[in-house]
């Protein structure tokens, strides 16, 4: 017998004891909280981590002294309390304390059937948990006649004693077995895993039993009071009468706890107890702040509360019951803010995949853009087309996506390939899109001949074949699954709108488009941070026209392929304004190298020459002599503005045009107009004495006075580096820190993606710095562009537009650095409008 070590501390749960969560354990502080609302919570102990710790290193607690706390030996449970309920702990063993005297005494009260069956439970719990003794052998033996003399037999023969009848010495190896298991490697690293510290302790709880079991109403259940998918209220759980512990979750025979049709409830068999647990979810959310799960026993018609968790919820459930909680004025709106995770978001913003529905899994890629959505197969853009054309949603299926996919992708509901990674092209203009996308599933086979694809199981799909592809789990999914919407409600509104009252940086959104615009404005962003124009020009009529002005022999010539895109880009600026209705929007002129436009193959350069009606041999020398050899270097942004001119005298007329048109119609804007990959002073010089010239002329011509803001778009180290002199003739500069990154580290946007992963792992940098902001170097051009800037012009405008506005730690660099906003993606959105306010709270 080891020798009793007395300094060995444990505590009765008191209101007033001294209960501390790093010490004893979640489980021991909220058993604390439920008693000090008087809610009918068993006689409890608990033991801090250092208890604990000592008993797995061999020395013995008195548990007599311990079992003397509870009077009148009543039976015991004990259960795991870490300072983390995520970092799990051994199982819970009940009804310590039973021995054959026990049994006796229960055969006469509970009747022989109900105290066999619960003798029979501990020895088999204790002789797998504690014993360790081959679960298997125990596990075969069911309750009933004869059970309880072959457990103990089975029992003497695998350890060569009798069953313990001591309730002390039975207690004491529980809580030695219990401390052991935490000290595992397996448990270590599982802990570890759920981001619990290697030194992580654990507490234990030590319970007096309410028993399940017996006469009268006896039962045991879990009730909780919200749906732990939607958030919205709604009585859930189980009850089973004569059970113990989690017995009602694990059977199909247990009661549902309120009416319908599936079966007598405990509403109904004991209305006055369902009340009582109704009182105690009221009284837990009120006083706990949260919506919590309670662990219930009936003993003879008697309610105890023996343990309430946090409800396990969906990031949807966990933003309502947020909100809910601060409208009912439970918690302040700053709280509900804090709670809830910004890049948790995106997957509210799209369908979802029903996570109590079925799902049949066929292929697992990575989960490259959120969402949902179902479709028939198809494995050529034509095809996306054409089944669009039909108004039938189909989802797109490529070996990977190139630029001549966009019309296809566009087609689409949702993108699944089988190559890839999360900066692939499917990736990046599905997420742009906004359509679920999974890339790289590699364990599916693709045959784009047959068009079929061969699932991992080996299950074929054809053409037309309906899927479901999940771009939230990274999962395509045979049929139709069923689906949740998205959660852009009244819950989801009012958190943004606190997060807006308590953020202090501007958030406006990166869009090109008319529906990206529309997206932005229902994702209440505060204007448009920047517009692409050049994507205007993509649209087949207004290819022609560009390629006709690219190929113009003459100044006349590209004036009248000019003449006719001002009207286009006019509309398209019109259409934008009204869409933001008065909230700024910032125009960025044309940037992409002409060759862009431009057919690359022969047979395309053979149809342009037809459109054209020009030679083959000179489109495709010309074609040629537009060709450079480092496009992202060469002649785009600013450089094309300085040297052709007209191109952006035509969108500065198209802007301002746009903006009296839009006056006109009750909806007056401030356009801001920026310059793209600027370097030198001078470059701005040029193109704002030009662009003054446009609208002094669209003035005098119209006869309206109107309002512009000029700015540059710092996008070269060079421009960083030259702010002050260059904010001399600019009223706002705006990194895109796309292109910074790219000529800071000299590292090409487009090929980045060869070796990011191998740099990554082999951790020549941290992350990807397309991805996350590099503070270091890029980040130090930020500092210095925006300081020199400032140095000029105090109320110059600040702002940042790269692919990296909407990131949490961008955002957190921008706003410490005094920018007045971020622009990114539309659907990043309303994740950087909370980054933003749990950055200021
Ligand atoms: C940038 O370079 O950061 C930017 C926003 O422009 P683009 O991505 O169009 O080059
Ligand atoms: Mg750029």
């Amino acid at each position: 017998m080891q020798k009793i070590d007395p300094i060995l501390e444990f505590v009765e749960i008191t209101p007033t004891a001294r209960i501390v969560p790093d010490e004893h354990g979640w489980r021991s502080k909220c058993l604390q909280r439920l008693i000090r609302l008087d809610l009918p919570v068993p006689k409890t102990v608990a033991l801090p981590a250092a208890t604990v710790r000592a008993i797995a290193s061999g020395h013995v607690v008195n548990a007599r002294a311990m079992l003397e706390v509870f009077g009148d030996g009543p039976l015991v449970s004990v259960r795991p309390s870490p300072a983390n309920p995520d970092w799990g702990g051994p199982a819970t063993i009940l009804n310590i304390g039973l021995n054959d005297a026990r049994h006796a005494q229960l055969a006469l009260t509970h009747g022989e059937a109900a105290a066999d069956a619960l003798y029979v439970r501990f020895v088999q719990s204790y002789a797998i948990h504690v014993a360790r003794l081959d679960p298997d052998a125990f596990e075969e033996i069911k309750p009933g006649p004869g059970a309880l003399a072959e457990v103990l037999r089975l029992y003497r023969n695998e350890t060569d004693d009798p069953f313990p009848q001591d309730p002390a010495q039975q207690l004491s190896e529980v809580l030695r077995s219990m401390a052991r298991a935490w000290e595992g490697t397996s448990a270590r690293l599982l802990r570890q895993v759920k981001g619990a510290p290697p030194e992580a302790g654990l507490g234990l709880v030590v319970q007096a039993m309410a028993q399940g079991i017996g006469q009268g109403i006896s039962g045991s259940g879990v009730i909780q009071f919200v749906d732990p998918v939607t958030g919205l209220p709604q009585v859930t759980g189980r009850y089973l009468g004569q059970s113990q512990g989690r017995d009602a979750l694990k059977t199909e025979a247990a009661l549902y706890l309120t009416c319908d049709k599936r079966g007598p409830s405990l509403e109904e068999v004991a209305p006055e107890l369902f009340a009582e647990l109704l009182r105690f979810g009221a009284v837990c959310r009120q006083r706990l702040r949260e919506e919590m799960q309670i662990e219930f026993t009936i003993e003879d018609g008697r309610l105890a509360v023996l343990d309430a968790v946090k409800v396990q919820r969906s990031v949807r459930a966990g933003l309502h019951i947020a909100v809910a909680l601060a409208r009912d004025g439970v918690i302040p709106p700053q709280e509900a803010v804090l709670r809830v995770e910004p890049r948790a978001l995106s997957e509210l913003l799209h369908h979802q995949v029903d996570p109590r529905g079925p799902r049949d899994v066929i292929a697992r890629g990575i989960a490259a853009s959120p969402g949902a959505a179902s479709g028939k197969l198809v494995f050529t853009s034509d095809a996306a087309q054409a089944s669009a054309a039909r108004g039938e949603a189909c989802i797109l299926v490529r070996r990977e996506t190139a630029p001549e996919d966009i019309r296809g992708m566009h087609s689409s509901a949702a993108v699944l390939t089988e190559r890839g990674g999360m900066t692939s092209h499917a990736a990046v203009i599905a997420r742009g899109l906004g359509l679920p996308c999974v890339v790289g599933a590699s364990d599916m086979r693709l045959d784009m001949r047959e068009r079929k694809l061969t699932a991992s199981d080996g299950r074929v799909f054809h053409e037309g074949d309906v899927i479901t592809l999940d771009g939230s789990k990274g999962q395509a999914l045979a049929g139709v699954a069923d689906m949740l919407p998205p959660a852009l409600d009244d819950s989801f509104r009012q958190l943004l709108a606190w997060a807006d009252a308590f953020r202090d940086i501007g958030i406006r959104a990166n869009a090109d488009t008319p529906s990206d615009a529309a997206t932005a404005r229902r994702f209440e962003a505060q204007g448009i941070g920047l517009c692409r124009t050049e994507h205007m020009f993509f649209e087949e009529e207004r290819l022609v026209v560009m390629r006709e002005m690219i190929f113009a022999n003459s100044p006349e010539e590209r004036a009248a392929a000019l003449a006719r895109l001002l009207p286009m880009q006019r509309d398209d600026f019109v259409q934008l304004f009204d869409i933001m209705q008065g909230l700024p929007v910032c125009i960025r002129l044309f940037d992409p190298p002409l060759h862009e436009f431009l057919p690359h193959d022969r047979d395309g350069l053979r149809g342009l020459a037809e459109a054209l009606d020009r030679p083959l041999s000179e489109v495709t020398r010309r074609a040629d002599a537009l060709r450079e050899v480092n496009p992202m270097l060469g002649m785009r942004g600013v450089r094309l503005g300085v040297v052709l001119p007209e191109i952006y005298n035509m969108q500065a007329q198209a802007i301002f045009e746009a903006t009296i048109e839009s006056a006109q119609r009750g909806a007056p804007i401030v356009p801001e107009v920026m310059i793209p990959l600027v370097s030198a002073k001078r470059e701005v010089e040029m193109v704002k004495a030009r662009i003054d010239a446009v609208a002094a002329m669209v003035r005098t011509h119209a006869k309206v006075d109107f309002d512009y803001k000029l700015g540059v778009m710092v996008e070269t180290p060079r421009a960083a580096l030259r702010a002050g002199e260059i904010a001399q003739h600019a009223g706002f500069l705006s990194f895109g820190t796309n292109d910074l990154t790219q000529m800071t580290y000299g590292l090409s946007r487009d090929d980045a993606g060869r070796f990011m992963n191998s740099y990554v792992q082999l951790g020549v940098f941290p992350e990807d710095p397309f991805h996350i902001l590099d503070v270091d170097g890029v980040g130090e051009l930020l500092l210095m562009g925006a300081e020199r800037g400032r140095a000029t012009r105090k109320d110059l405008t600040l702002s940042i537009c790269g692919e990296h506005g909407g990131n949490p730690e961008s955002i957190d660099f921008c706003r410490r650095a005094g920018f007045d906003y971020v622009s990114c993606s539309p659907y990043r959105v309303p994740m950087a409008r909370l980054a933003a306010a749990h950055l200021a709270l």
